[in-house]
């Protein structure tokens, strides 16, 4: 377990690796022959720098996402994406992978049941529809005789 006060410091220390190593990034892509041929080496080696802080790729990512998305905003995510980039892709699919948009009211919902193709209100609804439906056949049915 790491205390609080622990993991404080070291997202500080991740967050300012990063900023370091973001800052250097275009003292060592090489562009001397015209194309920057050490490009993904630069990123790997920026990966490879910031995990020996942390090695959790997981954990440094999220870091980084909640630093750069909503601490300071900031506009240019390059070397975050072009280093963490298979990380990030594979948040982003177990997050988006257990709920889908319900066709009814647009709105994302967590797959509690099996087949469920509606969120929990509009199935309610849909559901309340159907008995009243059937009532009034049953109705109709009972006047025609
Ligand atoms: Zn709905």
């Amino acid at each position: 377990m790491i205390k609080e006060l622990d993991m404080v410091h070291l997202n500080l220390r991740i967050i300012t690796k990063y900023e370091e190593l973001d800052k250097k990034k275009r003292f060592m892509i090489n562009k001397s022959h015209g194309g920057s041929e050490n490009y993904n080496y630069v990123y790997q080696y920026i990966r490879e720098e910031i995990l020996t802080i942390y090695n959790n790729p997981q954990y440094v990512a999220n870091v980084l996402v909640e630093y750069l998305y909503g601490i300071k905003n900031a506009k240019n995510k390059t070397t975050l994406w072009n280093s963490f980039g298979d990380v990030l892709v594979a948040n982003l699919k177990k997050n988006l992978g257990d709920s889908i948009l319900c066709p009814d009211c647009n709105v994302r919902f967590e797959v509690t049941k099996q087949r469920q193709a509606k969120c929990l209100s509009c199935q309610e609804n849909t559901k309340k529809e159907k008995a009243k439906a059937r009532k009034v056949k049953f109705k109709n049915k009972k006047m025609t005789k």
